[in-house]
């Protein structure tokens, strides 16, 4: 029996994940498909339902269902229960488990690719939006020093600054003003930019949060941009000399954490990283 896996979303037509996924199941020799549905809003509880079928292995969530699909849930672990969102959902025996490996994803990102520990550092975030709170609930769970959340709407910063000093992270909220981050970005170990600045298509697509010269060369600079691969930000990184990690590295280890709770079997990171490397290089021709 072929098992079955997959993606909703509404629309899911800008997903990768279907071709990395099934890169690792055919990698791994295992008989199983991934694919991309696309599911309205009103159709999500019966979506769901259907989950419980004996050959689906479960699927991945993505916008804008994280947050609804969980009152139809068996069971939601700590990490999803922590962001308020799921994007991974496993089926086992015809029992629906809950999970989020957004926060892990990063940091695996971060640790393995970059051979950062976080514990003890301090951290510049640009953005307050749903992918900057998971990025805090995962920074605050490493216990960084310092957190500083610049973001262009300041009240939605001060709302991350809250989460993260309830978890013992000593924080701060500031504008997203050239200035103002120039002068912490001088003391920042780690930038992390969870905007949509530099995002392809977006509402900035050229721009960049900040320059070559206001980051320095010690710093690593993580975009969880991912479309393009090579952002702005990232050029501006590289030239300052520091390291830099592309969204990509995000997507991969998230969709690596789901795949070995669903398969039970170690995700074939590099497979993955590869094949979702070619795909968004194929995607900007
Ligand atoms: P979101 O909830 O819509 O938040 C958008 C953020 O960008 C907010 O902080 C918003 O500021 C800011 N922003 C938007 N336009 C701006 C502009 N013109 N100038 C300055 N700031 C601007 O989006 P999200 O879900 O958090 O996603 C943010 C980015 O992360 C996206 O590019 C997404 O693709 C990426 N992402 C990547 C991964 C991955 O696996 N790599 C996962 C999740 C998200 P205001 O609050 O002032 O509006």
């Amino acid at each position: 029996m072929t098992n079955k896996l997959g993606i909703i979303g509404f629309p899911i037509g800008h997903s990768i994940s279907p071709v990395f996924q099934q890169a690792a199941l055919d990698h791994c020799g295992i008989d199983a498909t991934y694919e991309a549905w696309e599911v309205a809003p009103d159709h999500i509880q019966t979506f769901i339902q259907g989950l419980r079928e004996p050959d689906v292995l479960g699927i991945n969530v993505t916008v804008p269902h994280k947050e609804a699909v969980i009152p139809f849930l068996d069971e939601v672990d700590d990490w999803a229960t922590e962001a308020g969102a799921v994007n991974t959902i496993v089926n086992r025996n015809g029992k629906l488990t809950g999970h989020n490996t957004d926060g892990y994803g990063f940091l695996q990102g971060l640790k393995q690719t970059a051979r950062f520990e976080p514990k003890g550092r301090r951290v510049l975030l640009l953005g307050a939006g749903g992918a900057a709170r998971g990025v805090v609930l995962a920074l605050a769970r490493e216990e960084v020093q310092e957190l500083v959340i610049a973001n262009r709407t300041v009240a939605r910063a001060e709302a991350l600054v809250r989460l993260a000093q309830a978890r013992g992270v000593a924080s701060q909220a500031i504008s997203l003003d050239w200035n103002v981050l120039g002068m912490v970005a001088v003391n920042a170990d780690l930038i992390v930019n969870c905007t949509t600045i530099g995002m392809a298509h977006g509402p900035d697509a050229t721009g960049t949060p900040l320059l070559q010269q206001q980051i320095p060369p010690t710093t690593i600079v993580y975009d969880l941009v991912y479309n393009p691969l090579e952002t702005p930000l990232l050029r501006e990184a590289a030239r300052a000399g520091g390291g830099v990690l592309g969204g990509i590295q995000m997507l991969v280890h998230q969709g690596a954490a789901s795949f070995k709770m669903w398969t039970g079997q170690p995700a074939p990171v590099a497979v993955m990283l590869e094949a979702a490397t070619q795909e968004m290089k194929a995607r900007s021709h």
